[in-house]
């Protein structure tokens, strides 16, 4: 075993961002103060988009966005299966019903020849998702072009997952400008391309929307009196119209996710230049590479290679890990999960997912990796493979 241990994802915190959470401290407000406002706005401003609302965590904000889109019973979502459980619980947990959508094996994301297929026959069958959400898996965007069309011409919404997507572009706008879609969610978790220890994010550019996520963060009430369904003028009024819990983001959090921001272009070049080198590195490897949409960059929340095979794959991520290389893979396919499994609902097989799941290994990639733990990375690989 060896000394040295490199994860496969982890945080960076930096002098300026412990000042900035300190500053907030030794405030006023701890929580549902400016520091909440602010962090919103530049993030606003980062996507290019009307509305960003911020929360506990990215699995609050699919459920926040799902219940503001009115999901519940007796309605049907999809995604895809290489994502983790988040995407789909949240609407297991509104009491929808969910289904999967297959990925395609060169993009490592949902897979739009399939799911107009799949359309085609939940037309027929007059059961066609309320909601589609596309994962922009480890950071690379899906065809949002295409999903688009398809969102019009068969009338679903589109929530796109972009928890592994901060500081990814497709055309010449960042993930979360929200014109391809209703809503985007992003998570701040550690391992994600910027933190607030646990956070999340919603974008929008639907104004009616945007008002329904504010009061489902903060239990389904509102303070504007336009809204009030009773007695107005009161100074300390308030009133409950929907039914929620409490979703909010601390101003501490904020104040760490706003000071992070700050430094996502640095943060997401040098995780190109992490790919860059890897890509190269691994020319003439017998190993799979994950392939960028038209149009689309990559943030590169992860890097994940592809083995020959599942035997394969367990050799050189016990390899790996046996050298301090802490590798990990994303995902196991999520109806394959035994809850899922218990459930009284009929999924689609999805093999490409499951074939992919079967060869994955994710390497590190993260913004503060060093040349050296990356020269390490890729020798071991090619070492493996000599
Ligand atoms: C991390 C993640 C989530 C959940 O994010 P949290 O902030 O941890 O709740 C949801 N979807 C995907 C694809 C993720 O990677």
């Amino acid at each position: 075993m060896s000394e040295v241990k490199i994860p496969y994802g982890r945080q960076c915190i930096e002098q300026e961002d412990i000042d900035a959470v300190t500053e907030v401290l030794q405030s006023n407000f701890l929580t549902q103060g400016p520091a909440v406002r602010s962090f919103e706005s530049a993030l606003a401003k980062a996507f290019n988009v009307d509305h960003v609302s911020v929360l506990n965590n990215a699995t609050s904000a699919l459920f926040v966005v799902y219940k503001a889109l009115g999901l519940g019973p007796g309605d049907l979502l999809w995604t895809v299966p290489n994502t983790f459980v988040a995407t789909s619980n949240a609407a297991l947990v509104l009491g929808a019903d969910v289904d999967f959508v297959d990925i395609n094996l060169e993009t490592f994301c949902l897979c739009v020849e399939d799911l107009e297929k799949k359309l085609v026959t939940a037309r027929a069958n007059d059961r066609v998702p309320k909601i589609v959400v596309p994962v922009h898996f480890g950071g690379q965007p899906c065809n949002l072009t295409r999903i688009h069309e398809l969102s019009k011409e068969y009338g679903f919404s589109v929530v796109e997952d972009a928890s592994h997507a901060v500081g990814a572009t497709y055309g010449d706008q960042a993930i979360g400008n929200c014109s391809l879609s209703a809503a985007a969610v992003f998570s701040f978790h550690p391992v994600k391309i910027i933190t607030t220890g646990e956070g999340g994010a919603i974008a929008t550019n639907n104004s009616d929307l945007h008002t329904k996520i504010t009061q489902l963060i903060s239990h389904g009430i509102t303070r504007d009196e336009s809204l009030f369904e009773s007695e107005k003028g009161l100074p300390w009024k308030y009133e409950q119209i929907d039914i929620s819990l409490n979703f909010r983001m601390p101003d501490i959090l904020a104040a760490l996710g706003e000071s992070q921001l700050g430094r996502l272009e640095a943060n997401i070049s040098r995780r190109r230049e992490i790919a860059r080198t890897y890509q190269a590195a691994f020319e003439g490897l017998p190993i799979g590479l994950q392939c960028a949409e038209n149009m689309a960059e990559s943030s590169w929340h992860l890097f994940v290679i592809q083995a020959k095979d599942k035997s394969e794959r367990l050799k050189l991520f016990k390899y790996l890990r046996d050298r301090g290389i802490m590798v990990n893979v994303h995902y196991i396919p999520v109806h394959h999960q035994p809850h899922y499994k218990k459930l009284n609902m009929k999924f689609a097989e999805c093999a490409k997912s499951v074939e992919y799941y079967d060869r994955a290994i994710s390497l590190p990639m993260y913004h503060s990796l060093t040349e050296a733990d990356l020269q390490t990375v890729i020798n071991a690989v090619k070492n493996f493979y000599s």
